[in-house]
């Protein structure tokens, strides 16, 4: 039997101010035009941009990897210090309207920015949708659990930690 997903203070903090935006606006607001809370209400806890990628100088494919970022909280999926996060980690690339078109072909293709950027609707399993903050997790989309510490790695050996796309 799966694990249950209690929830964290900062989980009913985020569903909370999620229910201060406008309803479904995901899918009738321009992402230039959101708030920043239904901005920051875009994203649905994956944790899959604080992975290391990998690029094939030959082909230009990314391989996403289960090294996360020093700053990464696997047992929460969050980071673990997200407003210095740019102090702590310069090369943290903060997601905004004016980044998202250049940034948006190394997100994963799950993430909800992405998403929208090219057009697409919101999975079923999003938190937005749901209305459950967990289901991200509960979806097995996220790297709750799921990663280990660029601490930890040696960077040559980054690739032998691929990242498992079926969850
Ligand atoms: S990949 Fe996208 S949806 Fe997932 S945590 Fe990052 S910004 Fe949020
Ligand atoms: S600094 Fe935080 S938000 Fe940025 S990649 Fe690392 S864990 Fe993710």
């Amino acid at each position: 039997m799966a694990a249950p997903f209690p929830l964290s203070l900062s989980a009913i903090a985020d569903y909370l101010r999620g229910m201060t935006t406008r309803a479904r606006y995901w899918e009738t607001i321009p992402l230039a035009d959101m708030t920043p809370e239904e901005w920051e209400g875009l994203c649905d806890g994956c944790g899959k941009c604080c992975l290391n990628k990998l690029e094939d100088i030959d082909t230009g494919e990314l391989i996403f990897t289960r090294v996360a970022c020093r700053l990464f909280d696997d047992s929460t999926c969050k980071c673990s210090n997200y407003a210095q996060r740019k102090t702590i980690v310069p090369e943290c690339v903060v997601l905004t309207p004016d980044t998202l078109a250049d940034i948006a072909y190394w997100m994963p293709e799950t993430c909800a920015y992405r998403l929208l950027h090219q057009g697409s609707p919101l999975p079923d399993w999003h938190p937005l949708v749901t209305g459950n903050p967990q289901s991200t997790h509960q979806a097995n989309i996220s790297m709750l659990g799921r990663t280990v510490s660029e601490t930890a790695i040696d960077v040559e050996d980054w690739e032998d930690y691929p990242l498992d796309e079926q969850s």
